[in-house]
């Protein structure tokens, strides 16, 4: 290591606890806000310096949402936190035996250790592909993938008014594949076709986007494949009446500039996206610890890690093996592989706070994990969603209002909340999507100078528009909120 981080404070000669969280995603922020009024010194360590709402980064690809409505400083949150220091920095191993955790610049002690690094998606060992096919992760995903959207668009548009177009390339243009069916596949699916159907239907003079492809493939037999049969049925009805082409039993076999090869057969497009399948981050390999398939370190039933009793992992990056509480109290009969969504993220990370301050406290450690399974939902479209809360299940209209009120609930920051409550209003009774600005990369510099400017202009008006707007509905937000 060549250099150490400034703040480093060896953990034999600290006064109060070191805790070091590595993570500020849903797991991470909710083990350093649990660690609020305890008698240690936090620091979380993120390799980028915001907290992201993943559940509506498909809002962001798809030009609803800006990324800042999605996603906030980590240091912001955490400002009011007084012992917590924010670094960003890459964490690249742990040596738990010095109990320290290297990052790209240096080394930081620890004498607590939360892992909470989430996932990365599987290319199934073809990482050539993910050029090709970016998957959904990061607010840099977001941008690139919003970018190819609107760039097979605006070249479409580009060939169709050359009068040179070929009506195969303008297919290839016009076709959209999105790989995987879970819940980020079937939202990225559904907006995409409303995308073409609505929001850019009259933008464009030479083509028209509603002849726009929009294909799904799951390799399982059902899309949602974690959902009860019936609603994956009902999310698949919708999604076909939005427009889109469901195959199932599909699997994927090449990826290239010119589209994909599915059970042997070639389907060209110029826009492939990836939401397949997902794997840890490498946080086990860190440890050498034991992993399963996924690459998830398989926690003990208080989330520490074997043989490492003051390091914990909590979220995506963990095999959490618990019991379960479903919304109306009632146990499971055996401990389950829990889920790689948010609650169990957050609900870990408050319960990893909860078992360090009683440590530091020198109280014994509380009883194991256990998740309160609050169910799962996605949406499909814009007025449709399918909820499972274990023992009742719904889908439409109710099921999106349920799927909104909660979602802008977990938003971080009440300005956020109330801007994106106003935003969908507006896209809502507009059936518009304000975010169409191409990315810088997408663009040449001076083109992009001016889109910038567009852009800022844009969002004065929307600003100003939402005042009279904000009469309007703050209250209703504010009552979901
Ligand atoms: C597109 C999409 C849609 C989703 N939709 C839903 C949904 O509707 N409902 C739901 O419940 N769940 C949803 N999920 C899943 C949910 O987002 C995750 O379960 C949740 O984010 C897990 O939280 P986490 O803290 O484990 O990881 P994350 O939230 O992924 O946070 C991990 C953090 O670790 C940081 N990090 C990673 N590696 C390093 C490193 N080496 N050094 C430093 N920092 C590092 C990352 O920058 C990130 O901030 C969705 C996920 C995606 C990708």
């Amino acid at each position: 290591m060549e250099k150490s981080h400034e703040h480093r404070e060896p953990a034999s000669g600290a006064r109060t606890p070191h805790v070091v969280i590595v993570g500020g995603g849903f797991g991470g922020l909710y083990a350093a806000r649990g660690l609020a009024r305890a008698p240690v010194t936090v620091t979380l360590i993120d390799k980028h310096n915001y907290h992201l709402f993943r559940p509506m980064l498909y809002q962001v690809a798809t030009g609803l949402l800006s990324s800042d409505e999605v996603a906030a400083p980590i240091r912001s949150i955490l400002r009011l936190q007084k012992n917590v220091t924010v670094l960003m920095a890459e964490v690249v191993g742990v040596d738990p035996h010095a109990r320290v955790v290297f990052t790209r610049e240096g080394a930081v002690a620890y004498d607590y250790l939360v892992l909470a690094t989430g996932i990365e998606y599987n290319y199934f060992g073809h990482e050539e592909w993910k050029a090709v096919a970016p998957g959904l992760a990061s607010v840099d995903d977001a941008d690139r993938i919003r970018g190819k959207i609107l760039t097979a668009f605006e070249s479409a548009e580009e060939l169709a008014a050359s009068g040179k177009a070929d009506a195969s390339t303008l297919h290839e243009l016009l076709t959209f594949v999105q790989v995987g069916a879970g819940t980020a596949g079937v939202e990225m699916a559904g907006t995409m076709a409303e995308m073409s159907q609505m929001a850019l239907a009259e933008d464009f003079r030479h083509i028209d986007p509603r002849s726009a492809h929009i294909l799904l493939f799951e390799a399982a037999p059902r899309i949602l494949p974690t959902y009860p049969a019936s609603l994956s049925e009902k999310a698949r009805r919708h999604l076909e009446h939005l427009g889109v082409e469901v195959h199932t039993n599909a699997k994927v076999e090449r990826v290239d500039d010119h589209g994909v090869i599915v059970n042997g057969q070639r389907i060209a497009s110029r826009t492939v996206l990836w939401t397949a399948g997902v794997v840890a981050s490498p946080a086990g390999r860190w440890l050498g610890v034991d992993v399963d398939r996924a690459g998830r370190i398989k926690a003990n039933p208080d989330l520490s890690i074997p043989g490492h009793p003051n390091v914990f992992a909590v979220g995506d990056t963990a095999a959490i093996t618990a019991y379960t509480r479903s919304l109306f109290g009632i146990r499971s009969k055996t401990p389950e592989l829990l889920p790689g969504v948010a609650q169990v993220a957050i609900q870990g990370g408050k319960y990893v706070a909860s078992l360090i301050r009683r440590r530091v406290n020198g109280k014994r450690s509380t009883k194991p994990f256990w998740y309160w399974d609050k169910g799962n939902m996605a949406i499909v479209g814009r007025t449709f969603a399918v909820a499972d809360l274990k023992y009742v299940r719904f889908s439409g209209f109710t099921a999106w209002l349920l799927w909104a009120g909660v979602h802008i609930y977990f938003l971080i920051g009440f300005a956020n909340r109330l801007l994106v409550a106003l935003q969908w209003a507006m896209s809502f009774v507009t059936k518009r999507r304000g975010v169409r600005i191409l990315p810088l990369a997408q663009t040449e510099q001076k083109k992009c100078n001016e889109n910038y400017r567009k852009g800022e202009y844009f969002r004065m008006f929307r600003l100003i528009s939402y005042v009279p707007l904000s009469l309007f509905f703050a209250p209703m937000s504010c009552g979901v909120i």
